[in-house]
């Protein structure tokens, strides 16, 4: 019988060109609104599947990968997979692919939006102008912070945390804004050192130093609350912290209370601990600005995403090695092996 790949959600039209080109069955799992099914729905779909191809941030858990013996790839739909339990998978056997390099410069886009409108208070006086409080000299409530060297020539600090493909395309953005750039990513140090334009820094280092902090790390065991109390309290003043990786890398709870007491200038977030919810507080303050999870969402980069899902779904539909595979070590697992092998 043909595989079956089964898509739990709205997939973009170009990735289900691809999935129907390949001739394989196809089952759409969701709402009429795109609405997600349920996780027990989840589990019991997953048991007639080869594959599954999940949405980024999609929860797919042990219980789903170990529903169906026979499962012989997950094709998540974004570069993040912290929504896949990666350890269960290949432990059982199952391999896993993302969507890397296609999104990179349409999130860095994203982040230094989020930089630029956070540091000069763009949807604050954009809804001062909108709501007819435009009658006069704008000044304190709205004075924003410079990006670039400003009236006193002097170069501001970027910090960045996690020098990977996002983090390296915001850099060069920055280039523009005649910045210093320091970077933290331990597992890229030497690197780093070998760059010229960036200079490495510890962490605690990094966030005395920078104007602007921005993250661009995956969420990891590591990374989980890498940002807590302690790191936010040894940010300057005038600093303002970007994130557009993953919402729990930062303590969203220390980052309201450092906001509410103005420890900081301000942060731009685009991704939430508990998304979609914010924490309580968050949308009250007036030195934020808040986006709902849109770093890669244009048309044409969702686009090319579902083509890439999609292709790697086909691959190991097929028992192919697909081209993005996050957990290569399954390869060589009985485990994999058996799943394969009919
Ligand atoms: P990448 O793998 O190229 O880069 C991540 C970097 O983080 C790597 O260089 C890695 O060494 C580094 N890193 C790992 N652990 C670290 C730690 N403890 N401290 C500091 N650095 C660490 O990934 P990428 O393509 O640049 O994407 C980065 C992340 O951005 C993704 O994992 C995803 O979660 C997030 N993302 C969010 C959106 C969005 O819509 N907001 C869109 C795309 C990606």
């Amino acid at each position: 019988m043909a595989s079956r790949i089964l898509v739990p959600w709205a997939l973009a039209e170009s990735g289900r060109e691809v999935l129907k080109k390949s001739r394989l069955r196809v089952t759409y799992l969701h709402g009429p609104a795109g609405e997600l099914p349920k996780l027990e729905e989840l589990v019991q779909a997953v048991k007639e599947a080869d594959v599954v191809l999940p949405r980024g941030g999609q929860p797919v858990p042990r219980e789903v990968l170990a529903a169906n013996p026979a499962l012989r790839g997950v094709a998540n739909h974004g570069v993040g997979y912290d929504n896949v339990d990666v350890v269960s998978a290949t432990e059982l056997g199952v391999p896993v692919t993302n969507t890397p390099e296609i999104l990179t410069e349409t999130t860095a886009d994203l982040a230094w939006a989020l930089l630029m409108a956070t540091a000069r208070k763009i949807p604050q006086t954009h809804n001062l102008t909108v709501s007819g409080r435009f009658t006069g000299p704008v000044g304190h409530p709205f004075m924003g912070m410079d990006i670039g060297p400003g009236g006193s020539n002097l170069p501001k600090v970027l910090g960045i945390i996690g020098f990977g493909r996002i983090g390296r395309a915001v850099m060069r953005r920055s280039k523009g804004f005649k910045m210093k750039v320091i970077a933290y990513d331990p597992p890229l140090r030497e690197m780093i050192e070998k760059t010229p334009g960036v200079e490495y820094r510890e962490l605690h280092d990094l966030l005395k130093e920078s104007d602007f902090v921005t993250i661009h790390c995956p969420l990891t065991k590591e990374t989980h609350h890498l940002i807590g109390r302690n790191e936010l309290e040894l940010l300057k003043p005038t600093a303002i912290l970007i994130n557009a990786s993953r919402g729990p890398v930062v303590d969203e709870v220390a980052l309201v209370s450092v906001l509410k007491e103005k420890r900081i200038f301000g942060a731009g977030l685009d991704v939430y601990e508990k998304e979609p919810q914010l924490a309580p507080g968050l949308a009250e303050l007036d030195n934020v600005v808040l986006l709902p999870h849109i770093g890669s969402l244009t048309q044409d980069t969702r686009n090319q995403m579902a083509i890439v899902a999609a292709k790697n779904a086909v691959a190991m539909a097929r028992k192919k090695k697909p081209r993005n595979l996050v957990n290569p070590e399954v390869l060589t697992r009985p485990e994999y092996l058996q799943r394969v092998s009919g």
